[in-house]
């Protein structure tokens, strides 16, 4: 009688598959285990068949999005001078044209005259900055002195909040710095962690952020986070740098999502404004690779780095400074561009969720974050079993960034996270990448369950 009954329950639970998880992993008894997984693997052969070819990888506009700066094609029509009559074609303007440091400190939140707006790579202005603070002096000489990071010979550290964005990692590791983890909550960065490490530690030269929609999570660092990492510098060692990058600071899905507090004016308060370097781009609101990057800091810090860049550059490209002051105009004028970017990207970040929610909602095998701006999703899979759901759904043809790449050395100690990343594609692609997603989740779960009930690695045989 027993089996009979589980038998059924297989069954219904089985009638239900495809629609929605009306078991949990938990709720499910052996027999259950064994039948789904039966099912999943056909499911999921069938897939197979299909040959898909579908990419969830980078947070990529897609070309409906692209599409949204056309106008800065041809936009400066003989347009070649700024507001101060400088001559926009020739060398010169090492921080940029006027209008566009206005534009961008007001996106940043600093003063005009702490801003440098560049070339076309944030990335880039991160690197040259870490560089410059590694290997010179923090006083503005060109020449080293003791003060650069590297001038101890110990080995220089950086804070790094998990799971986080593996470029930034990566620039760390081509400088020869060394990351340590710790853990990025819902609010932001484990303070408490960090606190005590910088103060036993003053090889610890800064920390990145990513406050507002966090790569890869999404999460918004809140009030308390901000006004307690303007004071971290004060704990650390000396010069201490947080390294805040806000690539994602005017890229929210509507209007009421959660806005992060002024970082400048936090540090200022605490008396820590030399301790920060702000980033940003206009990579995801106009072209990523064409568009116009910029760095906020104080105006002594901003002193010294352009001293420094001085001897690297020229100048950067002003006349695409002014094609993105004419495209935007003002503040109010890149909102209005950034609300065509969220009605564009929200049908594909709904379509993640709905899938997710259909299918995985109570069904104990993963947990994913709802992000309310940005160009990512996380999933958590249970312990153990990223890599090998990134392994399933690569071999199914969807591709997907690989599990390990949020933390530092590729390593995820629970290899559990996977960063989704829906923008690119198109709606269907997406729903159609996310029904095979599940299914390699799901069966990913369904064995690891039986498994560790049977101490086998292949159950179904
Ligand atoms: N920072 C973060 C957090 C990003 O996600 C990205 C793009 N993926 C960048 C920086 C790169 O910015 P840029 O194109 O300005 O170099």
């Amino acid at each position: 009688v027993a089996k009979n009954k589980e038998l059924y329950a297989a069954r219904r639970f089985n009638n239900n598959m495809g629609t929605s998880a009306t078991l949990s992993l938990d709720q499910a008894t052996p027999t259950q285990l064994r039948q789904w997984e039966r099912e999943l693997t056909q499911r999921y052969q069938d897939y197979k068949k299909a040959r898909y070819q579908l990419d969830l990888t980078r947070g990529k506009p897609n070309p409906e999005q692209l599409d949204l700066s056309t106008a800065l094609d041809g936009i400066l029509q003989g347009q070649f001078h700024d507001t101060a009559g400088a001559d926009l074609r020739n060398y010169g303007g090492l921080d940029g044209i006027p209008a566009a440091k206005q534009l961008f400190a007001d996106i940043i939140g600093v003063h005009a005259d702490e801003i440098l707006v560049g070339g076309n790579s944030s990335l880039s202005m991160m690197y040259t900055t870490a560089q410059f603070c590694m290997h010179y002096s923090m006083n503005g000489a060109i020449d080293g002195d003791h003060s650069a990071w590297s001038s101890s010979g110990q080995p220089v550290k950086f804070l790094a909040p998990v799971p986080g964005y593996d470029r930034h990692f990566n620039l760390c590791r081509l400088l020869g710095i060394e990351l340590i983890p710790i853990p990025l909550n819902n609010h932001g960065p484990a303070l408490d962690q960090a606190e005590a490490l910088v103060k036993q530690d003053p090889m610890i030269k800064g920390i990145w952020c990513v406050p507002r929609f966090s790569n890869p999570t999404g999460i918004v660092y809140s009030d308390d986070t901000v006004a307690r990492l303007a004071e971290l510098p004060r704990h650390a060692g000396p010069q201490f740098k947080i390294f805040w990058d806000n690539a994602y600071a005017v890229h929210a899905f509507s209007d009421n999502a959660p806005q992060v507090a002024n970082m400048m004016d936090a540090c200022r308060q605490c008396g820590t404004e030399d301790a920060i370097y702000l980033f940003g781009s206009t990579s995801k609101m106009t072209y990523p690779g064409a568009g116009v990057a910029y760095m906020g800091c104080s105006k002594a810090n901003l002193a010294c780095y352009k001293k420094r860049l001085g001897c690297t550059s020229i100048g950067p490209d002003k006349l695409n400074q002014q094609r993105h002051v004419l495209l935007f105009k003002d503040k109010a004028g890149i909102h209005a561009h950034m609300r065509q970017h969220a009605a564009i990207i929200r049908p594909r970040f709904d379509a993640v969720l709905n899938c997710l929610d259909q299918h995985l909602k109570d069904a104990g095998m993963g947990t994913w974050t709802r992000p309310e701006g940005g160009y990512f999703i996380s999933f958590n899979t249970l312990p153990g079993l990223a890599k090998q759901v990134v392994t399933l759904t690569t071999e199914a043809g969807i591709k997907l960034t690989p599990a390990g790449a949020p933390f530092p050395y590729g390593k995820d100690p629970e290899d559990s996270t996977i960063r989704l990343a829906p923008t690119f594609p198109s709606v269907s692609d997406v729903k159609q990448a996310m029904e095979v997603f599940v299914v390699c989740i799901q069966l990913a779960s369904v064995r690891q369950r039986l498994a560790n009930l049977t101490g086998s690695c292949s159950p179904s045989k």
